[in-house]
Parts: C-alpha cells; structure tokens; sequence
C-alpha cells in the first residue's frame, strides 16, 4: 500500500491538518521552505498507510517553533511507540515514570504527544485521565 504524508501543525491542541505530500522529503522541504499557513508553528510529519504508520520530526532548523532536536534529518518514529510514551508518560507506577524522566526524549515531550493523539489513537483515553 502507498503512503500519503501529512504536515500536521502541533501548535495547535489537537494537531491540525497543514499539507499533503506523496514523499516524507517532499513534506520535509515544504516544511523547510516555509508553510504560509503556518508561520511560527511547530510542525511534524504524519505518515499514512492504511492507517498513521510513523510520525517524523523535522530537524529543528527547519522549524519556527517546537523542541530544539539535534538531528539534522526528519527522525522517524513509529507511531506504535510514540504510543507507548505518551501512556508511560501518564503512568502512575513510579518505575515507568522515572524511566521516562530518564530517557530524555528530547523529539517528543508529553504535551507534543498530547496534542497528536488523534494520530496515535488515544483520544479516548485521554479524556479519561486528564
Ligand atoms: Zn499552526
Ligand atoms: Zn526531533
């Protein structure tokens, strides 16, 4: 199945819907080059097959706002395990929380992950534990 990538704005609670692409790099240059619609935003990329399949962050450069990433490319994460943060992220066992303060996951902090939970799928229960 092809892939269609989405240039999401996450500066806005719950990501909003900027561009659509047929490549990731065509996202990326989008992103890059500046969207109009969008200026001063915070933006990430959605990859959809089927269903969202992986979430990129573009490198920091390329961005007006949002995490200051070291990385110089888009990062690619699966949404999977974007999903696994943001519930770990809102874990009431102590174990899972400190290994989350620990992991340093500079790309993906809880309020960047909150607010694509219509990607990740947890609408639902985020309502149920504010
Ligand atoms: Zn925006
Ligand atoms: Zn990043």
């Amino acid at each position: 199945m092809s892939s269609t990538f989405y240039v999401l704005c996450v500066s806005h609670a719950p990501a909003i819907l900027s561009t659509e692409h047929r490549t990731g790099g065509d996202a990326a240059e989008t992103i890059k080059t500046g969207s109009d619609l969008h200026p001063g935003c915070d933006l990430v990329i959605e990859e959809v097959s089927g269903g969202p399949v992986e979430i990129g962050c573009p490198p920091a450069s390329s961005r007006d706002a949002g995490p200051r990433c070291h990385h110089r490319d888009v990062e690619w994460v699966e949404v999977e395990w974007l999903r696994l943060l943001s519930r770990a992220y809102t874990s009431t066992d102590p174990k899972v929380a400190d290994a989350v303060r620990q992991g340093r996951f500079t790309c993906w902090p809880q309020e960047r992950l909150h607010r694509l939970r219509g990607s990740l799928g947890i609408e639902d229960e985020a309502r149920e534990r504010p």
